[in-house]
């Protein structure tokens, strides 16, 4: 938020000329637009489009993960995933989401036009090149190194295009996002929600997919639904409550012990499962995480 000083006789005019401009900036961020305007940016875009504390954060998870490494492959009786068990002797594996945390999408957020919808982020990747999010390409490589495989798990959702056969054209945008951010992968290590029946946009159904097959070392997002179940205002099977603020901040103090151990959260103020949770985001849909 501006905090600004009015200025005074005493200020050099150095100073006011600095004031004045200032006010003017705050001015123009604060107006309303019309529609002629450019969109509207706000201050979490703003931040991640420009802040270098945005990428020292993100630095700073990937790089803490990166030192984690060892310690978790070493620990066989490890896993991210609280309710796994028994899963001492399968290929390791992480689990990391896509937007925001792979891969930026600031700009798209900066320039869409009002309100979310999938269909303008899936065309606007289609035919933008995808960003790596800071530290990620050295933190895969180097878990690469290790063995570990790397699974992706998007809400970015399975739907029909006109036009396309293709029950998920989606899935090829993905791919090729991964591709333009440094990321060579394939059709079984990315997951879409709806691109199986079951697979809906909670999802602990896939991160218990996967570890019926691999021990989960590791979990990377931006929405705190990327790390526990029920964290999403519009509850999907196995969660049967809508979520909270007051239930979102008991899930994360309940697991604090995972934080920065495991568990990576990206910086993300742009969207979330959480502006749902306070309805601070007007034309916002329902739970916009992806
Ligand atoms: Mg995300």
């Amino acid at each position: 938020m501006y905090e600004m000083r009015t200025p005074t006789k005493a200020m050099p005019a150095r100073l006011v000329a600095v004031y004045l401009l200032s006010a003017s900036v705050a001015a123009l961020i604060g107006c309303d637009s019309t529609d002629s305007d450019p969109p509207a940016v706000d201050g979490g875009i703003q931040w991640v489009r420009s802040a270098a504390e945005y990428k020292a954060l993100s630095l700073q998870a990937y790089q803490a993960a990166a030192e984690d490494l060892q310690k978790f492959l070493d620990d066989k009786s490890w896993s991210a995933l609280p309710d796994q068990e028994n899963a001492e002797d399968l290929p390791v594996a992480i689990i990391a989401d896509i937007d925001e945390t792979t891969v930026s999408n600031v700009e798209f957020q900066a320039t869409f036009a009002r309100p979310f919808a999938n269909h303008k982020l899936d065309s606007w990747n289609a035919a933008n090149k995808a960003t790596p999010v800071p530290g990620m390409l050295e933190f895969t490589r180097k878990a690469r190194a290790l063995d570990v495989e790397v699974f992706y798990v998007t809400n970015r959702p399975c739907e029909p295009k006109r036009g396309s056969d293709d029950p998920c054209p989606q899935k090829s945008v993905t791919l090729q996002d991964l591709r333009e951010a440094g990321i060579e992968t394939d059709a079984t290590h990315v997951s879409l929600s709806n691109e199986r029946p079951d697979w809906d946009r909670e999802k602990v159904v896939r991160r218990n997919h996967i570890a019926k097959t691999h021990r989960v070392i590791m979990l990377f997002g931006d929405d705190l639904s990327d790390f526990v179940a029920c964290a999403r205002v519009s509850p999907k099977k196995p969660c049967t409550e809508a979520a909270s603020t007051a239930s979102r901040n008991k899930l994360t103090y309940d697991h604090s012990d995972y934080w920065g151990e495991g568990w990576y959260m990206m910086p993300n103020p742009m969207h979330g499962s959480w502006t749902s949770a306070v309805a601070i985001a007007p034309g916002a849909s329902a739970d916009a995480d992806h």
